[in-house]
């Protein structure tokens, strides 16, 4: 028998309402669950009697499992390895800040332990990106909200997550209402994450976008450009024949302009492709009139069946940097390598399974960093 998600709001909300159950007692339920994963419907203190009855026959305290955790050595990372009701697997990645040295002094980030967690939306993705084993994997299923709030839920049991990201496996805006619903979810008590601090990462889904400012307010996005240019676009993420650049820009402009956010901007480096002097020029004047909160590069990581692509090598990437920077004055910052013994880039770890060791190994630290507003 297939069970619903308690984190699934709607489902839980009306199913309740049905049963003459007042939903004031979800957020407490949500609460407990956070606490103890575990438990038995009946070890939830102070519901109504129909509540435990309807819980029971169509609920599962958490219907997917934390199959298993890897950690880095520095412990600044850790992946877990979700599985759904339906046997597929799908990994979020937590990072902490606050273990991170180096960057202040050798000491602890000041402000206390916080955590970014990046989540998955779908297992697999329709939009086969040519260098993404996400996309190489094709379409498999969507994630329900329930279970898309679920891997919140078990990486708070392992971390104080402070900040989400939908950079895992899958297009967020292609899987819409559920991950609107799961980030309203994670905005509402016990969860109070605030929409500030969680980032849908998309590689340009033109109608989604257009309405997202008014479905999830406040949020941040951020947006897989990869291309300055039309043609190259194509060449490398076939979905932009769908949703052409100019078309994606100007839907980005009154994005901008309506939500009154800046926008951040991902480009992955590859070798001969997208990396030259005049890609980032081409870059920086695409980007003139428009209000980046930075460009993040990203260094291709080559995983899986993805060995048409290379890696750009660090000069060309700085060189890169420094134009953004330099002539464009555009807030540009590189994807660092972190946690490098454990895995690939987020949602790049699933598809490799079962042979765990063969993932190579990109974390996600520096630029997610660069989300937190
Ligand atoms: N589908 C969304 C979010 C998931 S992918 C999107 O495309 O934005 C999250 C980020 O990882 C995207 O910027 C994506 O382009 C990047 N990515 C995918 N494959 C990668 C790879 N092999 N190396 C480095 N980054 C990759
Ligand atoms: Fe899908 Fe994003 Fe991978 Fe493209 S990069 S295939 S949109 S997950």
């Amino acid at each position: 028998m297939r069970f619903e998600s308690v984190f699934d709001a709607a489902e839980i909300t009306s199913q309740f309402e049905k049963a003459g159950i007042n939903p004031i007692f979800i957020p407490s339920i949500w609460k407990y669950l956070i606490q103890h994963p575990e438990c038995e419907w009946d070890e939830i203190p102070s519901l109504p009697s129909a509540a435990y009855t309807l819980l029971r026959s169509r609920f599962k305290p958490v219907t997917s499992t934390l199959h298993s955790l890897f950690h880095s050595s520095d412990e600044v990372t850790t992946k877990l390895l979700i599985k759904l009701q339906n046997g597929a697997f799908v990994e979020a990645v937590i990072m902490r800040y606050d273990t991170r040295l180096g960057k202040y002094a050798g000491k602890p980030r000041p402000g206390g332990p916080r955590s970014t967690l990046c989540i998955s939306s779908q297992v697999g993705c329709k939009m086969g990106c040519k260098f993404c084993a996400t996309g190489s994997m094709g379409f498999k299923n969507n994630l329900s909200s329930g279970e898309i709030v679920e891997q919140l839920v078990h990486a708070s049991r392992l971390s104080n997550i402070r900040n989400v990201v939908f950079m895992g496996m899958g297009e967020p805006l292609n899987n819409y209402n559920a991950v609107v619903e799961a980030v309203r979810v994670m905005t509402r008590s016990p969860f109070q994450l605030s929409p500030k601090r969680i980032t849908i990462s998309t590689v340009g889904i033109i109608h989604a976008i257009k309405k997202l400012h008014i479905d999830l307010p406040g949020l941040n996005l951020a947006v897989s450009l990869h291309a300055p240019v039309q043609d190259i676009r194509c060449q490398i993420m076939p979905a932009a024949r769908a949703f052409p650049l100019d078309k994606l820009m100007d839907t980005l402009k009154v994005y901008q302009k309506d939500s009154q956010q800046k926008i951040l901007i991902e480009y992955i480096m590859l070798d001969g492709i997208n990396d030259e002097e005049q890609h980032a020029h081409q870059l920086g004047k695409l980007l003139e009139t428009f209000q980046v909160q930075v460009v993040n590069l990203i260094p291709f990581n080559p995983i899986g069946n993805l060995s048409q692509f290379k890696t750009s090598n660090e000069q060309k990437v700085l060189r890169f940097q420094k134009i953004l920077r330099g002539t464009y004055n555009i807030r540009t910052t590189i994807r660092k390598e972190m946690g490098q013994d454990i895995s690939g880039a987020c949602g790049q770890l699933v598809v490799n399974l079962p042979d765990k060791n063969s993932v190579d190994n990109k974390g996600l630290l520096t630029d997610i960093e660069d989300l937190r507003i």
